[in-house]
């Protein structure tokens, strides 16, 4: 089958292709989806699918992302996009200066609508909140350290066999799977 996933970064539509591989052909298009505001991320990734469907009228993937920093009372949350947009990296180390709580957790939620089935599918991957390091990747990477390493250290493959993205892509990737069988049986 054929499912467009639907996203303005290019990094995730290559991850979900790699992950999603076998089961589904993906095709990228690159589009702007106005994000309704809930503090859900699960609710917020719903949105962006419905939103997309109705637009492209085909089979659709749509993600989003929180990035929940415990010292900050769960900011920036599901503002992640916006606060790196305004205060970036740099302002998120400079809200925390002070803080020996340097937890943070990434959370991806991964929304599949075809006009008939919806599905949302979460991931979560926790880390520390450091001064940043490594070059690749994008958004928060290279402040965000899980067991020593920030994940613009990592090479793609290296973050995809443990991003909070791909944990939420592979638990698609189970539920499609079980969709297509049944649909097969
Ligand atoms: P979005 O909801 O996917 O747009 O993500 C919200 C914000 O978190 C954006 O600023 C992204 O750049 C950032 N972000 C999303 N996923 C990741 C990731 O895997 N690593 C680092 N930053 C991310």
């Amino acid at each position: 089958m054929r499912i467009t996933f639907v996203t303005s970064n290019e990094h995730k539509a290559r991850e979900a292709a790699g992950i999603l591989a076998g089961l589904a052909e993906i095709e990228h298009v690159s589009m702007d989806i106005p994000e309704l505001r809930y503090d859900s991320i699960a609710e917020i990734a719903a949105g962006k699918a419905a939103y997309a469907f109705s637009v492209l009228k085909r089979p659709v993937i749509t993600d989003d992302t929180g990035l929940f920093i415990p010292a900050l009372n769960g900011f920036p949350g599901t503002c992640a996009a916006y606060v790196q947009k305004t205060i970036g990296n740099a302002g998120i180390l400079t809200l925390m200066a002070g803080f020996a709580n340097r937890s943070a957790t990434f959370e991806t939620g991964i929304a599949y609508y075809d006009g008939v089935r919806q599905k949302v599918c979460t991931g979560t991957i926790d880390g520390k909140i450091v001064v940043p390091r490594g070059c690749s990747g994008f958004g928060y990477d290279p402040v965000f350290e899980v067991d020593g390493v920030t994940l613009a250290e990592m090479t793609e493959e290296e973050k995809n066999r443990i991003s909070h993205r791909a944990i939420g892509l592979h638990a698609l990737r189970d539920w499609l799977a079980e969709e297509l069988r049944r649909d097969q049986a």
